[in-house]
């Protein structure tokens, strides 16, 4: 591993005046689980690692009336252990609870699987369906960015290089809406996804028609996709089989797979069609108070 001096600034001013003053040289730890692999493997020599672990607006979480405001490194087993989450958030829950093992998810954060920007990354898909905003803060000022727009290609995001990602916000669930993240791996756990879909839902007052949705698919494209389209079929329409069978495969036609050691071009688009359909059945059913 390439030598490197280490930090853990207490607040976010030094850690952007650190950024500001290293650019490319610095680079962000939260909970190192993808960070130290590439390190290891000399895909990253940073001269410089920041710590962000004990900035409060980082390592924090809270819940209003608006919505989640989720520091960039709060962990997995954070999220899923706590049950307002949890119940406000269930979808939120499904991919921190599929992120690697328990000890992977006692470090790793949502922000930082963000920030890996990975195509088949397991939060991403949740954070596009649910609206999430990036809140993002340099020396030179804070911008927000849809998390739909933040990543670019593998790997890459729209951070500049002094950029720190501070936390995502996921508005509050509007009444009657649900939400639903699933992938398919070739084993139970511990493996990268083939295809993964979250999707979301809100359903009129009797829970028989759709006003809006959101879809995002991973692992199909060389970034986590927003399926605007597919999402966009679902408004007023029925709750049903036809209507959610038509907009997993708009969801389907939007994919843009390679083949790889993991699976095929065909696999890939029937799996995204596959999960589509079972998530948006599954959102429907929160959406409607049930358990999935
Ligand atoms: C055994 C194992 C299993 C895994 N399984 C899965 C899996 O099933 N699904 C999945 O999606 N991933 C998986 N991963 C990858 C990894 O655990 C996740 O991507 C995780 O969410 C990364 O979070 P982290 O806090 O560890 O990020 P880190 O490794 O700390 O950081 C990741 C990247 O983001 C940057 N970064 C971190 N914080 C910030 C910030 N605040 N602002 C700007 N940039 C920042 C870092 O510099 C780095 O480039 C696995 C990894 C391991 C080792």
């Amino acid at each position: 591993m390439h030598d490197f001096e280490y930090c853990a600034p207490d607040n976010l001013q030094e850690a952007m005046a650190l950024m500001a003053r290293h650019k490319g040289a610095a680079h962000l730890l939260a909970g190192g689980t993808d960070l130290i692999i590439s390190m290891r493997n000399r895909h990253k020599r940073p001269d410089l690692v920041i710590d962000v672990k004990k900035i409060p607006e980082l390592s924090a979480f809270s819940i209003d009336s608006a919505g989640l405001t989720l520091g960039a490194c709060v962990s997995c087993k954070t999220i899923y252990d706590n049950d307002e989450l949890a119940e406000q958030y269930p979808a939120l829950v499904d991919s921190s609870s599929l992120i690697g093992g328990i000890q992977v998810q006692g470090r790793a954060s949502i922000g930082g699987n963000l920030c890996n920007a990975a195509p088949s990354a397991d939060a991403i898909p949740t954070l596009i369906a649910c609206s999430a905003v990036a809140r993002v803060a340099s020396d030179r000022g804070e911008r927000q960015i849809p998390v739909e727009e933040f990543c670019v290609a593998p790997g890459q995001t729209v951070l500049e290089e002094d950029e720190i990602l501070v936390s995502i916000f996921i508005p509050a669930p509007a009444a009657q809406s649900g939400a639903r993240f699933l992938r398919f791996i070739p084993r139970n756990e511990m493996d990268i996804a083939v295809a993964n879909v979250a999707a979301f839902v809100e359903l009129d007052g009797a829970g028989q028609q759709f006003c809006s949705a959101r879809i995002a698919i991973g692992a199909v494209a060389p970034k986590p996709l927003y399926v605007e389209q597919a999402g966009a079929a679902l408004t007023d329409k029925p709750v049903g089989e036809a209507s959610i069978c038509h907009a997993a495969a708009v969801a389907r036609d939007a994919a843009c797979p390679i083949d790889d050691k993991r699976g095929t071009v065909e696999h890939r688009l029937q799996l995204v069609e596959t999960l589509t359909r079972r998530a948006l059945f599954d959102a429907v059913a929160r959406a409607r108070g049930e358990t999935v």
